[in-house]
């Protein structure tokens, strides 16, 4: 045996019964205790995972995920783009003609102009919300919807007076 094994038999305190069967205790004790967190993960009792996306998470009402812009009660005021911090909405409108029909948004303010493009570019947007926090008639809106993810930056460019756009809203928000 060597030194240093020898020095340490001959320092290490004897062990009393307490001891030794408190040490048994403690083994006991910290092994029901681990293995009862695993059980109960195991048996998903507190599940922290979803079965994405069979299962989706909900995010909260004020979430600000994907906009969506109402484009019936938008007047074209283009306050949003100008609130933008990365210039990612991208818009054009025209005067309406004189002889054409008044039109009124949801909240009674007067539409003077039609709108020929609304497009926000999602790829360059930072979710910052400034866009919506300005916008007169609240046509613009920021939903809950995460899961739109594309192939190319490009297919990020969402074009609102798509009749595709308006499909996945209602499909997305019931009201
Ligand atoms: S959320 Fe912010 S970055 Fe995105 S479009 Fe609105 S203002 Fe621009
Ligand atoms: S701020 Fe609102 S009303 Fe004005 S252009 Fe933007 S979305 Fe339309």
């Amino acid at each position: 045996m060597s030194n240093d094994i020898l020095n340490d038999l001959a320092y290490r305190k004897p062990i009393t019964l307490r001891v030794y069967f408190k040490n048994i205790y403690d083994a006991i004790r910290t092994t029901l205790k681990g293995m009862s967190i695993t059980i109960k993960y195991v048996y998903g009792v507190k599940p922290v995972t979803l079965e994405y996306p069979e299962v989706r998470e909900e995010l909260p009402a004020n979430s600000r995920s994907r906009l969506f812009n109402d484009v019936e009660n938008c007047i074209s005021c283009m306050q949003c783009s100008a609130a933008c911090p990365v210039d990612c909405i991208y818009i054009s409108a025209v005067r309406r003609e004189k002889e054409a029909p008044a039109l009124k948004t949801k909240n009674g303010q007067a539409i003077r102009l039609d709108l020929t493009q609304y497009t926000i570019d999602t790829a360059l947007c930072c979710y910052c919300g400034l866009c919506t926090t300005v916008c007169p008639t609240e046509c613009l809106t920021h939903t809950q919807d995460y899961e739109f993810s594309q192939y190319t930056l490009d297919n990020m460019k969402y074009d609102y007076l798509d009749p595709q756009v308006r499909t996945w809203r209602n499909r997305l928000i019931k009201n």
